[in-house]
């Protein structure tokens, strides 16, 4: 297995045999949950703390289900009920967690880089579960298990993520780790939500939905991230829908046999139709959550592997 380092902090910088690696496993986890067998001597006697400074429901108890499933004790620490409320810096919170000899450290924080800031100040193994408008490093490897599972690959694939991409951690690690694997990346959306450096992403940029559209093999919808947005970037919700919602008028013009993914959580109606996002045959909405624990299984697994014997 030849994942080069300690943590999982970011796509960016991995190669393609270390994710294809990952996405071995992953998908060796995913055949294993669906037996219904566990392997709970992998992770015994392991610490495994969930560390959420943002709201999270799929994420967090998806680390939680997997680090549960290879036999960790996990924890789950959220802000609310935290010392960060009570003002302890993020560096303090981190010589708590090294104090109680964690093994595995998941953090997700609004601030991009909080993950490889505490990465340096603690023993454990640090996973980031989304940073910011950085990465979101599990999500594209979950995304990409999905793909890979209906398509057979992810080389040559033209896969249009579409949306809110200046706001998203999950374009921006998927968009990695799609280019690395070979696959034609689009981003589409409105002007105001298409980052500034998408030149240097490597990516084809279409602010017309139905030309972004166009013969694609996976359409990736995001979130209309509100709560990222300092001005008023869109119009309403209805004219955001109108132009840059996927419905199925819009769909027709990709594939007929693309499929449909969104990380969630979604706003129906807003980036999505209902009917898009419940289609029983286009949509894979369902099994990217599905994927999602068998991919941070492979995480854990991989980065065990690393971790010294008895701590
Ligand atoms: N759940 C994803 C994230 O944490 C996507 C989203 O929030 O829209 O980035």
């Amino acid at each position: 297995m030849s994942y080069p380092s300690k943590h999982l902090l970011a796509i960016e910088g991995l190669e393609p045999p270390h994710i294809a690696d990952l996405l071995d496993l992953a998908e060796s986890y995913a055949l294993l949950n669906r037996s219904g067998k566990t392997q709970r001597d992998l992770l015994k006697g392991r610490t495994l703390i969930n560390l959420f400074f943002e709201d999270s429901t799929r994420t967090r108890t998806s680390f939680e289900l997997a680090g549960k499933r290879l036999g960790a004790d996990v924890i789950n620490m959220s802000v609310s009920t935290s010392s960060v409320n009570k003002g302890e810096t993020l560096l303090d919170t981190a010589s708590t967690l090294n104090a109680m000899q964690c093994d595995l450290l998941v953090i997700r924080h609004a601030q991009s880089g909080a993950p490889a800031l505490l990465s340096q100040k603690v023993d454990a193994a640090v996973i980031n579960a989304g940073d910011g408008t950085h990465e979101h490093p599990t999500q594209a490897l979950l995304d990409a298990l999905t793909i890979r599972r209906h398509k057979g690959r992810l080389e040559g694939l033209i896969v249009a993520i579409c949306g809110d991409i200046a706001h998203s951690r999950v374009a921006r690690s998927n968009i990695h780790l799609l280019g690395t694997m070979g696959a034609r990346v689009r981003i589409v959306g409105p002007p105001t939500l298409i980052p500034a450096d998408a030149a240097r992403l490597g990516v084809e940029v279409f602010t017309d939905m139905k030309a972004g559209l166009k013969d694609a093999d996976v359409v990736m919808m995001l979130r209309l991230q509100r709560e990222r947005m300092s001005g008023g970037l869109v119009p309403s919700a209805r004219e955001f829908f109108r132009f840059y919602g996927l419905d199925a008028e819009k769909l027709a013009l990709a594939k007929p046999d693309s499929i449909v993914m969104h990380p969630g959580p979604m706003n129906r109606g807003v980036e999505i139709d209902s009917a898009i996002a419940d289609h029983p045959t286009r949509s894979v909405i369902g099994e990217q959550v599905e994927m999602g624990v068998a991919c941070r299984m492979a995480v854990l697994d991989i980065l065990a592997r690393r971790l010294p014997r008895n701590r």
